[in-house]
């Protein structure tokens, strides 16, 4: 049973003004939308509550204004939204929110102003949330990625005005839940990337939920030091050698295996297709620098998903932007997905680099699921509640 309420729970809802929180917060470039995918990902919730005949609402921040500052006005992103959605999209200021909402039709769509227009947004601020609550009559919260934060359009909301999860939620909560909440084992996560300390918590949890943990990246030189092989020039975060002593004793009291590389693909210099030699993690020099895990490691890695039912991923293995440090992750990115297509495996991944590396191992829409969400994504996999999910399981005050 779910904890919290979706679309399927608001009953009749023709003609009333429900107030949808998104993530529109896109990455611009001279007033273009560079890339849609969170416009995307609001679409089905939209169109779904349009169609019932709601007025909808939609909330979003964008940037990091303190106030107002027309800079970061959603106005000019009403059109490209509408295109998306495939359905006009009036814009709604602030100043006159109130008479511009009694004027929309059922079925008619709204993207009102930057939430972060009011400074007490960030604050969860109660006058904020009242300002919000006094044009609709529901809430929905669609916005995964924004959820780890306690603000007013985030969590506020949802104990002012009978609250729902939107099926863009719903699907990264149910996806997520499948993962680690209640996962089919073996469970495999991969944990890779550039820095260690801002991915501890995340490491700590998993080692208590996992079967196996897989640590690549420059993560994995940091693990290597504090186990005395010499990394050379590697990235490295040396003043982290007891954390990771520690969380080797974590996983070997909750039987969690992890696997580091015993081959590395290392290089003199940080730049495309220089001379590069692939050794035994012992073998490497003073001058070099790991930047890539190797073969033999992959082929290991491919073997134990192959005994798994569940991976979870954060962090490439290496540092893929630059050939040929790509190889590795783009090879046991496309075991996970063929093992996915099998119907062996299910397969969960999130953050912003590992994203961008499973697009270019081509292998993206074969995952189970792939969270668009950075921070919040993380946050869950550190096992933290994310309040905004929190706020959807409280009850409503009238609902
Ligand atoms: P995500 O955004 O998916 O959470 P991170 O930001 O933690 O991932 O890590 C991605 C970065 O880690 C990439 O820029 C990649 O180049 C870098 N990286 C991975 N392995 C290495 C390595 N061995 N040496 C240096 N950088 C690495
Ligand atoms: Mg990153």
């Amino acid at each position: 049973m779910k904890a919290y309420r979706t679309l399927d729970d608001m009953g009749d809802i023709s003609g009333k003004r429900v107030l949808v929180r998104e993530d529109l917060n896109v990455p611009m470039a001279d007033g273009v939308v560079t890339d849609d995918m969170r416009f995307r990902a609001s679409v089905v919730t939209v169109a779904e509550l349009a169609d019932r005949g709601a007025i909808v609402l939609i909330l979003s921040h964008f940037g990091r204004p303190e106030g107002p500052d027309p800079a970061l006005s959603l106005a000019p992103m009403a059109k490209p939204y509408g295109t998306v959605l495939g359905r006009p999209v009036h814009f709604i200021d602030w100043d006159d929110a109130a008479d511009a909402v009694s004027s929309l039709a059922p079925g008619d769509i709204a993207l009102l102003e930057n939430t972060r227009f009011f400074a007490g947004e960030r604050q969860n601020d109660p006058a904020v949330i009242a300002r919000f609550a006094a044009l609709g009559d529901l809430y929905v919260n669609d916005a995964f990625s924004a959820a780890h934060r306690a603000h007013a359009s985030t969590e506020g909301l949802a104990h002012a005005l009978p609250a729902f999860a939107g099926r863009s939620m719903q699907a990264e909560l149910d996806a997520l839940n499948k993962a680690l909440g209640h996962p089919e084992h073996p469970v495999a996560a991969v944990v890779g990337g550039a820095k260690i300390s801002t991915k501890l918590g995340v490491l700590r949890h998993l080692v208590e939920k996992v079967d196996h943990l897989i640590i690549g990246g420059a993560m994995a030189n940091t693990f290597l030091a504090a186990r005395g092989v010499n990394i050379g020039n590697s990235l490295c975060e040396h003043h982290l050698a007891e954390t990771a002593e520690a969380i080797f004793a974590a996983a070997e009291a909750a039987n969690c295996t992890i696997h580091l590389p015993y081959d590395v693909v290392v290089a003199k210099e940080f730049r495309a297709n220089p001379p590069t030699r692939t050794v035994n993690v012992h073998e490497v020099a003073q001058d070099e620098m790991i930047l890539d895990i190797g073969p033999a490691a992959v082929e290991a890695l491919g073997d134990v998903l192959k005994n798994c039912r569940t991976l979870v991923w954060n962090g490439p293995l290496g540092a893929f932007e630059i050939p040929p440090f790509d190889t590795a992750t783009v090879a046991l990115a496309r075991v996970a997905a063929a093992l996915t297509r099998d119907g062996t495996l299910v397969s969960v991944a999130g953050g912003g680099d590992t994203v961008a590396a499973l697009n270019h191992a081509g292998v993206a829409a074969d995952f189970s699921f792939i969270s668009t969400a950075g921070g919040a994504f993380l946050e869950w996999m550190e096992g933290r509640d994310l309040p905004g999910v929190a706020a959807l399981t409280h009850l409503p005050p009238n609902g």
